[in-house]
């Protein structure tokens, strides 16, 4: 996979078919009224295929399907064992495709193609996998009552789970929601996101594939107001998983208050600080991962460590060595391999990110980057960017860009580093460099974040939850915990004659 060159994906993408139709009760089917949206390539400008654009009805008939595979039981009550080897299935088949799928979301939304290829579809792989193997290794509970009574503590699935996804990581967003609720025995409804909803579509026909039954994993792409919302207020959707921004989980958790108050899961945005002390021993380490922390995906990631807080006495020499690292991440095109960063989702995004550098540019002091470029004359790029000086409470230090762009605040204590890394309205992740300690555990205490990572940036995988605190939301995905998402207590109390 890695070996493949800049041409080889080029002529992959262009054999590549697309999945551009709603998939319900296990069939692909255009949206009831017959609409569709262009997707398009980023990259180039170009529509790679026009998807159906589904709205209530649809959204009704996806929910219904899931229902009735629900009831029918054939997966919602069939063994752990059997939705084990089913799901062990799929992360086969997504290996088997990973080419393709990696394709897919990089066509769809500009990412680098071996990002894809190396990051995304595999840990899409991993991630079904290790629910697979999970859930015939959880046992329930018998409460401790007395003789003549036993009362089990059982866990048990909802029913129909909604999924609502962002575009910047389509194929993981997916299966991180996916995977834990289709393991636990729901059925589940994905809305992906409407800039990138192809590699969900090919995810539910790799389902079917794989043995998934008819109407439990049903994909409805379209626009957020239609789609989204439909399911959002869908009266017979027991649970809503949602990752995306802070304005729409507010509202996702509204649609659940004014229909049947469902429990809305939601996992939101974030402005997270990464704190370099001046004890770090390596801080070529601490610049290069400070680097691939806000330049990764392009800064379109929910835990880019946007915030860089420095100790001032070595704050110069830092900044110097990430405006040399920033060289090195210049955007190219998201299927050569050689490219260090690549295309901004759309151009709606662009002109988000570029009013943020603009108005930045008369507040804090611009060391590197600040441009919006095109590769081979087309696209949608931006510039890895550094403003140095950001004041606390300037917009750069505040607002979730969503960008490639790095804001630098100077401290002097330990104490002034964690007030300001805690003024923020988000607390999804942080990181910390130090070589002391004591500091280390004392300042991960301190930190209002759902992941603190000490001396590298970004710490993730299956085992450990990720999720945040404050307006960064309060769901859970991976590890266990995230089953807790997807499943009930139930208590059944028996009586028997001791
Ligand atoms: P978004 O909130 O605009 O959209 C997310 C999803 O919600 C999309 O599927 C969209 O169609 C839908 N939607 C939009 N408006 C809606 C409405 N009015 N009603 C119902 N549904 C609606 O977010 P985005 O721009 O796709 O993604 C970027 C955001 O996602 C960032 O804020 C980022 O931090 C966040 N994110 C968070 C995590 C996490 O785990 N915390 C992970 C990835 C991305």
């Amino acid at each position: 996979m890695l070996d493949l060159t800049h041409d080889d994906w080029k002529a992959r993408a262009e054999r590549l078919t697309f999945r551009n139709q709603a998939f319900i009760a296990g069939r692909f089917v255009d949206a009831a009224d017959g609409d569709r949206f262009d997707c398009i390539n980023p990259a180039t400008g170009e529509v790679l295929t026009r998807v159906a654009s589904c709205k209530a009805a649809d959204v009704d008939a996806a929910v219904a399907a899931a229902r009735r595979a629900f009831e029918a039981g054939h997966w919602s009550r069939a063994a752990p064992e059997a939705r084990k080897s089913v799901l062990l299935r799929l992360a086969e088949l997504i290996r088997a495709n990973l080419a393709e799928l990696a394709l897919l979301d990089s066509l769809d939304m500009g990412k680098l193609v071996t990002d894809a290829a190396t990051i995304d579809a595999p840990g899409s792989a991993h991630f079904f996998q290790w629910y697979a193997e999970a859930i015939d290794k959880i046992y329930d509970e018998v409460a401790p009552t007395g003789p003549g009574d036993l009362a089990l503590i059982r866990r048990v699935p909802l029913g129909v789970v909604g999924a609502v996804t962002p575009w910047n990581f389509p194929l993981d967003m997916a299966t991180w929601k996916s995977a834990a609720a289709l393991a636990a025995g729901n059925s589940v409804v994905l809305k992906p996101a409407e800039q990138s909803p192809l590699s969900a579509l090919r995810l539910a026909e790799l389902a079917a594939e794989a043995g998934v039954p008819e109407g439990v994993f049903n994909v409805v792409p379209g626009f957020g107001e239609t789609a989204g919302q439909a399911l959002g207020l869908h009266g017979d959707v027991d649970c809503l998983a949602f990752t995306g921004s802070t304005v729409v989980g507010k509202l996702f958790m509204q649609y659940a208050g004014r229909s049947n108050m469902k429990p809305v899961w939601p996992e939101t945005g974030g402005k997270s600080p990464n704190l370099i002390f001046a004890d770090c021993g390596n801080l070529d380490q601490a610049a290069e991962m400070a680097a691939f922390g806000i330049f990764f995906n392009q800064g379109e990631t929910c835990s880019a460590n946007s915030r860089l807080y420095v100790q001032r006495e070595i704050r110069d020499a830092f900044v110097e060595k990430m405006i040399a690292l920033a060289a090195a991440h210049q955007p190219g095109d998201p299927l050569d391999p050689a490219s260090k960063m690549g295309a901004i989702v759309d151009k709606a995004q662009t002109d988000r990110i570029m009013g943020f550098i603009e108005a930045g540019r008369r507040t804090a002091d611009l060391v590197c980057g600040g441009r919006q470029v095109t590769v081979g004359d087309r696209g949608l790029y931006v510039e890895p960017t550094i403003f140095d000086d950001v004041a606390h409470h300037d917009p750069l230090a505040r607002e979730e860009i969503f960008g490639p762009v790095l804001s630098v605040i100077p401290f002097d204590t330990e104490e002034e580093a964690v007030a300001m890394a805690n003024d923020s309205i988000y607390g999804l992740a942080a990181s910390v460099w130090t070589d002391d300690l004591s500091r280390a555990h004392r300042v991960a205490d301190a930190l209002h974040a759902g992941t603190v990572s000490v001396n590298t940036v970004d710490a993730l995988s299956a085992q450990t939850p990720f999720g945040g605190m404050k307006q960064s939301g309060f769901g859970r995905d991976l590890s266990l915990h995230s089953l807790d998402k997807y499943t009930a207590l139930k208590t059944v109390w028996i009586k028997y004659r001791p």
